[in-house]
């Protein structure tokens, strides 16, 4: 039974433990601060288990997590999937050969890299960070995996900001997934 339908499961549980910092990192965004529900086991583990029975029939080979808060969900994930765990981080910080692409932010440009041997042509993979704001870094996130010709099966996130409509920027043949929306 998906855990969606499980009456056990709370994602109302999981969405009123996140907590909101008002002008963090900067004045006027409102900060979804997701370490209130890592902390609590329980929690944790109904978000990891939520993806897991999103995916677990989809034959992941790789999990590709977004710098930073992808690699918590996303580590966890591909240890319950079986699967391996590949990092998309932001530049300089990846040691060996990769790949780039720059994005534009509301202010100047950003880079995020991954290594150009993370993952075998064909691989299936999910892309997976924990919030979906304006869509600007899962989107060059989708053209990094692109350019390894990975085959993407879903994009997860933990949040989704709807007003932001960042899934606007997304693959619109990707199945890209929220577990909750605000
Ligand atoms: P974006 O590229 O605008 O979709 O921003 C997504 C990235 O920025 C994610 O990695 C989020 O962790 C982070 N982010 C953006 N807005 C927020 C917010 N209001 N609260 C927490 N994290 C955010």
């Amino acid at each position: 039974m998906p855990i969606t339908q499980d009456p056990m499961f709370a994602v109302d549980k999981i969405k009123a433990a996140i907590r909101e910092i008002p002008d963090f990192p900067k004045p006027g965004i409102l900060f979804k601060d997701i370490t209130t529900v890592l902390k609590d086991p329980i929690l944790f583990n109904q978000v990891v288990d939520y993806f897991y029975h999103e995916l677990k029939d989809k034959k992941i080979q790789y999990v590709a997590g977004i710098e930073s808060r992808g690699f918590i969900l996303g580590s966890a994930l591909a240890y319950k999937l079986g699967c391996g765990f590949v990092p998309i981080r932001k530049q300089g910080k990846l040691p060996g050969l990769v790949e780039r692409h720059e994005y534009d932010l509301e202010y100047g440009t950003d880079v995020i890299e991954i290594h150009t041997d993370a993952v075998e042509p064909g691989a299936r993979v999910v892309l997976i960070d924990d919030l979906l704001a304006t869509g600007g870094t899962a989107a060059a996130s989708c053209k990094l995996l692109e350019k390894l010709n990975a085959d993407l099966i879903a994009i997860m996130f933990m949040i989704e900001l709807e007003f932001l409509n960042g899934r606007e920027k997304l693959p619109t043949a990707i199945n890209t997934h929220a577990m909750i929306k605000f």
